[in-house]
């Protein structure tokens, strides 16, 4: 019997429409997928019960169809079976490694999104982590449970940014893993799923480098392993935050009704994730074929430092108003 292949993951969250920003990463996951001979598994994110949007599982799915990304399995959806991650919390409530803590207000909206790189966190007061012993079972799943995190550095290694180092406990500390919801944060159920989901690597936004340290923290508590990252850097807009809607119209949904075809979407993706020297029209395929682990990498580290913002003249290529892009890619706000 052969080695059995990588598996990756796509985890759009279904909170509306994707936009290009959103389509980079997804087509560098897929890319690299494809062009490596990896499986790749899709998870619909709607634990956010405040953010999920009715009619967007569909919508994601749509999106990511349009643009040539497939996948190899039914999606997992988070919300049809909680009790994976409520085994998780039970195992470790035995082991005294989480505290049940009513203490928080706006840390559930906080806990249930991934947390973006210009979020803005902050840590859990030290001082409010109750003394031992906790309970080690769960008496009520309507309250936050938190896991107790001491300050240690946390290595990480991205397979396209190379070493990092983290110190959790300093960044968030005691993190909400459950919320008085009664819903897992997203950290938990990240680990959960990608374990689960048998994935060994994960490619995805860079905002969510930090989270990288966190999950590895959990999945050695719970006597996981974690996968291989590869973050990768966001698309911005002119004020410097990250791509959303308040930027314009550019997300996929208004694009495919504008007609406009996929392949100038992937087009731009390739050329300003450096894969291609020009911007024009690219199909899928041949994004593939130049999507590899070594272009992928000189890219995201230049992105690092260069990142690409979003502009005018970006969104008169993706519309087809001008049939290609006068300006160099990455250029500097
Ligand atoms: N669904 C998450 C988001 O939209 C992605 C989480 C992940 O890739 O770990 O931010």
């Amino acid at each position: 019997m052969g080695d059995l292949p990588p598996v990756t993951r796509l985890a759009p969250t279904p909170s509306g429409a994707l936009h290009v920003g959103n389509a980079r990463t997804f087509l560098a996951t897929w890319g690299l997928a494809r062009r490596l001979g990896w499986k790749i598994v899709l998870r619909l994110e709607d634990l956010d019960i405040g953010r999920v949007k009715a009619g967007a599982h569909e919508e994601s799915s749509t999106d990511l169809a349009w643009l040539g990304i497939d996948w190899d399995d039914a999606p997992l959806v988070q919300s049809a079976d909680l009790s994976p991650y409520r085994d998780a919390l039970e195992q470790l409530a035995r082991a005294g490694q989480t505290f049940p803590c009513g203490r928080s207000r706006s840390e559930i909206r906080t806990a249930l999104s991934a947390p973006h790189a210009d979020d803005g966190e902050a840590r859990f007061p030290p001082a409010l982590r109750p003394t031992k012993p906790w309970p080690n079972t769960i008496e009520t799943w309507e309250t936050n449970h938190r896991f107790a995190l001491d300050p240690a550095p946390e290595f990480v290694f991205d397979a396209l940014l190379g070493p990092q180092t983290f110190d959790p406990g300093l960044e968030v500390g005691d993190m909400v893993l459950w919320t008085k919801l009664g819903m897992p944060a997203y950290q938990l159920a990240v680990v959960i799923d990608d374990a689960r989901q048998g994935v060994t690597d994960v490619v995805r936004g860079d905002d969510l480098l930090a989270s990288a340290a966190r999950q590895q923290v959990i999945a050695r508590a719970l006597g996981l392993q974690h996968a291989r990252w590869w973050h990768v850097p966001l698309v911005y807009g002119e004020d410097g935050k990250r791509l959303a809607k308040r930027h314009g119209s550019h997300s996929l949904q208004a694009l495919r009704n504008a007609q406009v075809a996929p392949e100038r979407v992937i087009g731009w993706c390739a050329w300003t994730l450096g894969l291609m020297p020009t911007c024009e029209p690219l199909p899928a395929r041949d994004f593939c074929v130049l999507c590899t682990p070594e272009a992928l990498r000189e890219s995201a580290q230049r992105l690092r430092t260069q990142p690409t913002i979003f502009g005018p003249q970006d969104l008169a290529f993706l519309e087809g108003r001008s049939n290609s892009h006068p300006a160099a890619p990455s250029a500097s706000p």
